[in-house]
This record gives C-alpha cells, sequence and structure tokens, in this order.
C-alpha cells in the first residue's frame, strides 16, 4: 500500500447502476483513485467505460437486471473471474414510483423495495461471504435523505431508504470484526433521471433550492469523494455511518 490512505490502487470495486447518474459519478471516482471497476447495468454502459478506461484503469461491465436477487451470486463471480477480486461494493442501483399513499400501488410498493433493499440485502450477502473468504473489504449502501426524513408521496422509496439505514448498521455491527467496513452515502438533491421531474417543476425547483445552503443542485461528481474515502484504509474504523451529503440539507 502507498502512504496514500486514500489510495485505491490494486483494489477492484462494484458498482451497480453504473451507466449513469450517481453510479456513473461513484464508478468514475473509485477509478481515479486507482481501482478497477465492474459496472453493473441493465442498460448501455459504455459512456461509463470510456470514462474508466480514460483513467487507465480497467472496467468490466456485467449486465444483470436487479428488479431480483436472482443475478447477485453471478455478480460476485463475474467480477472475481474477470477483475480478479472484489475489495468494494458500492450498492447505487435504485428506483422511485410517486403517488400519494391513499393511491399507492402493490406493485409500486414491491417494485421498489426488491431492487432498493431485498437486492441491496442479498448482493452484500453475496460480497460480504467473498470478503469474509479473502480478508475484508468495503461496503457502500447509497441512502437518502428519507432515510432521515419521511418525504412526500413516495411511501415505498421512504421505507426501502429508511430500510438501507437500518441493514447499514446491521451489517457493519455483523461484519466489523470481519474487516469489513459497512457505511450508506445519503446523497441530498442530485440532478440525475432520478430528479428530472422534481428539475423540470418549476414550483419544486425553486422550494428545493431554496432550502439547499449550497444554493445549487449536487452533481453526480459531489458523491466521488465521499465514496473514496469510505471505500479507502482512511476510513477503516468508521463504521454504520451514514453520511450526509447534501449542500447543507439536513443542517437546514
Ligand atoms: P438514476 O440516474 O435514475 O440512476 C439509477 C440507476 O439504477 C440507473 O443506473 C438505473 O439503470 C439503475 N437501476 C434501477 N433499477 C435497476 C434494475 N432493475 N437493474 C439494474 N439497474 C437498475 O438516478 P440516481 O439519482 O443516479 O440514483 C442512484 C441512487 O441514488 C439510487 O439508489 C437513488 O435512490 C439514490 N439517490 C438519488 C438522489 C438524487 O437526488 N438523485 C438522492 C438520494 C438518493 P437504468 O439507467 O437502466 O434505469
Amino acid at each position: 500500500m502507498s502512504g496514500n490512505l486514500f489510495d485505491l490502487s490494486g483494489k477492484v470495486a462494484v458498482v451497480t447502476g453504473a451507466n449513469t447518474g450517481i453510479g456513473q459519478g461513484i464508478a468514475l471516482a473509485l477509478a481515479q483513485a486507482g481501482a478497477d471497476i465492474a459496472l453493473v447495468a441493465r442498460s448501455d454502459a459504455s459512456e461509463t467505460v470510456g470514462l474508466i478506461e480514460g483513467t487507465g484503469r480497467r472496467a468490466l461491465v456485467i449486465t444483470a437486471d436487479l428488479a431480483s436477487t436472482e443475478p447477485c451470486e453471478r455478480i460476485v463471480a463475474e467480477t472475481v473471474s474477470g477483475l480478479g477480486r472484489l475489495d468494494i461494493l458500492v450498492n447505487n442501483a435504485g428506483i422511485i414510483r410517486r403517488n400519494d399513499a391513499t393511491e399507492f400501488t402493490e406493485d409500486d410498493w414491491d417494485a421498489v423495495l426488491d431492487t432498493n433493499l431485498k437486492v441491496l440485502f442479498f448482493l452484500s450477502q453475496a460480497a460480504g461471504k467473498h470478503m469474509i473468504a479473502h480478508g475484508g473489504g468495503s461496503i457502500i449502501n447509497i441512502a437518502s435523505m428519507l432515510t432521515f426524513q419521511g418525504g412526500i408521496r413516495v411511501a415505498s422509496y421512504t421505507a426501502s431508504k429508511s430500510g438501507v439505514g437500518g441493514l447499514t448498521k446491521l451489517l457493519a455491527n455483523e461484519w466489523a470484526g470481519q474487516n469489513i467496513t459497512v457505511n450508506a452515502i445519503a446523497p441530498g438533491y442530485i440532478a440525475t433521471n432520478n430528479t428530472a421531474a422534481l428539475q423540470a417543476d418549476e414550483t419544486r425547483n425553486r422550494q428545493i433550492l431554496e432550502r439547499i445552503p449550497a444554493g445549487r443542485w449536487g452533481e453526480p461528481s459531489d458523491l466521488g469523494g465521499a465514496a473514496v474515502f469510505l471505500a479507502s484504509d482512511a476510513a477503516r474504523y468508521v463504521q454504520g455511518h451514514i453520511l450526509a451529503v447534501d449542500g447543507g440539507w439536513l443542517a437546514r
């Protein structure tokens, strides 16, 4: 290891939902810190591949639909066979469905809980078993402001992201003694496909911006530093923490 606590050289990271948005921003930051990246995506991930290869690191695309737990073991196996090891897992893939609580459908409940919480757990389980057998690693879950707050018209999303906070602490409790750090990043309002409807709504956009002390939407690249930190040796004694990267939203 180099003297740089944040150096990820020689490590391999799996990033889910890495074709766009926050996943792309985190994948690029981890590569810039030295890691090779397995990009898990159901859509074309060639843009992210180009960004990672531009840093001189290797990118492996693993095509998988994270609507079910079916690909979890395969993702770990393909990462290890393709890139030689697995040190870091970033559980980023997620969806949101909006409706009034009185109208919320079972389909919108199940779809969000399955991808955002169930698959996050079982992919962590598959990666965690590998990390335990190979001396440790780091797991970073992407939480939300709605890990802390209630939100409105997003019942299944709030339930899922509140659950992500709980699971982050549970897995840290179980695996801290196995040299695995488990933490979460809670992004504030970040300009991605996930928030396109909010950005397009003039009233909501203004209300959101008025409350963010930084006075702007976050960019996917704003999450990179937190991810590198939590993936690195600099965070080796940080466990079960949910790190808000929100331009000050929660401080208001
Ligand atoms: P995004 O641009 O919509 O990205 C979501 C990613 O998840 C995409 O790569 C998407 O793939 C992938 N994904 C969703 N369902 C999938 C499935 N069944 N199989 C495989 N991949 C799937 O939104 P984002 O804002 O970057 O979201 C990334 C994470 O950050 C999510 O967990 C989200 O909840 C969280 N987050 C976002 C914000 C924000 O303000 N943007 C705030 C807090 C938390 P496709 O492109 O193929 O759909």
